[in-house]
């Protein structure tokens, strides 16, 4: 039998599939209007922390993509060129958490598994009485790698970590032989402006000692975990040794000293802090 009002209904239908389709997503057993936006959102994706991983590469592919913990990337002692480009290994979706910073802080925020992005490199960390170099492909790479990244998430140049950074005392990478400096040259991470430090520093020695409570407040600001209590002690320290690994590597005893001082100076200046 003929029933023009079916024809109609079935037009009316395929009229409003062609207008929206994207409009209202089958979940299968609902459906999701994804027509209408909030304005109140923000990326969750905060931070980039990086690692050595103190092992070869094998053992690092083996540790890092089986149950206890991973990155979102690692970076091969000798990065393979696949179409002329230097290929990082992807073991996480960005989309998803990765088990790379353990207990960790910065600017107020904690467990940074929630909020960054990690990456691993290969590199053995710390030998008899030096430390490994980190090979210019790998650094290459990994300037490739944080440009992408950073923006796409819009992530400022202060929230590009080290472990040490957001765990001072507990961890130790990607230690002082980073080449932090070359990564801002490039255009990365963070780094004071040379003649701010100069002015800040205003003609002391790197290693005079200074105002402990001073110096650990402006690290707080700047975003490390440090009380403020003018004692330098074993906590103390190593957050300023943290600094000075990835500042002023030449020196990472942890002491509070005027070289020290003048480059947190810099970098609030440049960059600004918590309040
Ligand atoms: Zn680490």
């Amino acid at each position: 039998m003929f029933r023009p009002g079916a024809i109609v209904l079935a037009l009316l239908l395929a009229g409003c599939h062609t207008q929206a389709p994207e409009e209202v997503i089958d979940r299968g057993s609902y459906q999701a209007d994804v027509s209408r936006t909030a304005l109140g959102m923000d990326q969750r994706i905060r931070f980039v922390v990086l690692h050595y991983t103190a092992e070869n590469d094998a053992d690092s592919l083996r540790i890092l993509t089986q149950e206890a913990v991973s990155a979102h990337y690692l970076i091969p002692s000798r990065p393979d060129v696949k179409r002329g480009k230097p290929v990082a290994l992807q073991l996480v979706p960005e989309s998803r958490r990765a088990w790379h910073a353990g207990a960790s802080f910065w600017q107020g925020r904690t467990n940074l598994n929630d909020t960054s992005l990690g990456i691993e490199i290969v590199n053995a960390g710390p030998r008899d009485d030096d430390w490994a170099p980190f090979s210019d492909a790998q650094i290459d790479l990994v300037i490739a790698l944080l440009k992408d990244v950073t923006a796409r998430y819009n992530i400022p140049p202060q929230n590009v970590l080290g472990h040490m950074d957001v765990a001072p005392g507990r961890k130790k990478d990607p230690g002082p032989a980073f080449p932090w400096r070359r990564l801002a040259q490039a255009g990365v991470g963070a780094w004071p402006d040379e003649a701010a430090v100069q002015r800040y520093q205003a003609g002391r020695p790197d290693d005079m000692p200074v105002n402990i409570a001073r110096l650990q407040q402006k690290l707080a600001r700047y975003g490390y975990n440090i009380g403020v209590n003018g004692v330098n002690d074993d906590a103390s320290r190593a957050a300023i040794a943290a600094f000075q690994m990835h500042f002023r590597p030449a020196d990472y005893r942890g002491n509070a000293d005027a070289g020290s001082e003048a480059i947190i100076d810099a970098l609030l200046e440049k960059y600004g802090g918590r309040e």
